[in-house]
C-alpha cells in the first residue's frame, strides 16, 4: 500500500516505544485526598474469598495487586476510569468521584 502523501516512508519510521504505566501515570498531576476520604474503598474480608481477583487485570493504574495473597489497593494513582466498579461483582468496591479539587487531572482536555 501506497505511503500517504506528504507521511514519511514507512523505512523512515520509528516502532512506538512501549512505556511502563508508572512513567506514563508521571505526566498526569494529582491532588491526592487524604487516606480518610479516600474515594474508592474496598472491603478486606470480600476480597480475601475472592474467586478472580478481576480488578487487578481491568485498573489501567495497576491500583490494585495480590502480593503473597492479600489484595493491595492503592487509590492514590486512579484515574478515575471505573473499571474496577464495573469488574467486581463480589460487592468488595465502594466508588465515588473524589471530593471537589482533589483526585487526577489531565495534561490535556
Ligand atoms: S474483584 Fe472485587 S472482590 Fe475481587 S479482589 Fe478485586 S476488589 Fe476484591
Ligand atoms: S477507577 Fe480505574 S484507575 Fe481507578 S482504581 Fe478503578 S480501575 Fe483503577
Amino acid at each position: 500500500m501506497a505511503d500517504l502523501e506528504g507521511a514519511a516512508p514507512s523505512s523512515a519510521r520509528r516502532p512506538v516505544e512501549a512505556i511502563e504505566i508508572k512513567r506514563r501515570l508521571g505526566t498526569l498531576r494529582f491532588q491526592t485526598d487524604s487516606p480518610e476520604h479516600a474515594h474508592i474503598t474496598v472491603k478486606p474480608e470480600v476480597c480475601a474469598q475472592c474467586p478472580h481477583s478481576l480488578c487487578t487485570f481491568v485498573c489501567p493504574a495497576q491500583c490494585y495487586e495480590r502480593i503473597e495473597g492479600k489484595l493491595v489497593f492503592r487509590y492514590e494513582d486512579c484515574v478515575e476510569c471505573g473499571a474496577c466498579d464495573i469488574a467486581c461483582d463480589q460487592g468488595s468496591v465502594t466508588w465515588n468521584f473524589p471530593r471537589g479539587t482533589f483526585g487526577v487531572r489531565y495534561a490535556y482536555g
